[in-house]
């Protein structure tokens, strides 16, 4: 799950935070922080990417909605029909998961090949129960061993990009050059999925940094670059 910085509410003409009107709102300028992808699944999508309350704005059992989280800036991530259905208006408690505007999600769970999530191995007992909490809240553990809905195909997805990043890695190794690595870097943005290109390409720093830097948003702080740009703990948000 890749880090995301959502930033700070936006400011009006009087410099001061923006009061939305409605949460649909904040979605553009969502989109234009962090691009327009899940920000749990990774997918790409574009209209119907839809504005993600982190903490439901009406939670299972509430009579009405919760003004104070549902036009909330800072409660606010994108999110895919799957991912959004999936999770529906679970309450939350924050510590209870790992989010990606918090902590530094791709350092906490593992992508493996065909692009299934588990919790990442360095993980202590308490953490690896949060990680599979969070997988199974949006559904990331859906495949077809456990029957998804038909129109589930996030699973699908990412293991076709697992496969094109792995082809890809292999047209690179036969033909090392510039070119082709901007080659990949535009195939990796157009099928999104932002995990699985870092996972694929772990020991390639120089892509590693093309992918961190190309998808808007992500945060660079979760990343030591005298390190093939391995993945540290989040400063300063957890
Ligand atoms: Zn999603």
């Amino acid at each position: 799950m890749r880090p995301v910085v959502r930033g700070d509410c936006p400011k009006d003409v009087k410099d001061e935070n923006v009061r939305f009107a409605s949460y649909a709102q904040a979605r553009g300028e969502l989109i234009k922080r962090m691009g327009e992808f899940c920000s749990y699944c990774e997918m790409h999508l574009d209209s119907s990417l839809a504005v993600e309350h982190v903490q439901p704005k009406k939670p299972d059992g509430a009579l009405t909605e919760m003004e104070d989280r549902a036009l909330d800036w800072n409660n606010f991530l994108l999110a895919c029909t799957n991912c959004n259905s999936t999770k529906g208006n679970t309450d939350v408690i924050l510590a209870d998961y790992f989010w990606p505007d918090r902590d530094n999600t791709f350092h906490l769970f593992r992508y493996s090949e065909g692009g299934v999530i588990f919790p990442a191995i360095h993980l202590s007992e308490a953490e690896k129960l949060r990680a599979y909490k969070t997988i199974t809240l949006t559904g990331l553990d859906k495949h077809p061993l456990n029957n998804p809905e038909a129109s589930d195909r996030r699973w699908e997805n990412r293991r076709e990009t697992w496969d094109i990043a792995v082809r890809s890695k292999s047209r690179l190794a036969k033909n090392n050059c510039q070119e082709m690595r901007e080659q990949i870097l535009e195939t990796a943005t157009g099928h999104a999925y932002w995990s699985i290109w870092m996972t694929v390409f772990e020991d390639d720093p120089d892509m590693r940094c093309r992918f961190i830097e190309a998808f808007p948003g992500t945060d660079k702080t979760c990343f030591d670059a005298a390190r093939n740009y391995a993945a540290v703990a989040r400063k300063g948000i957890q």
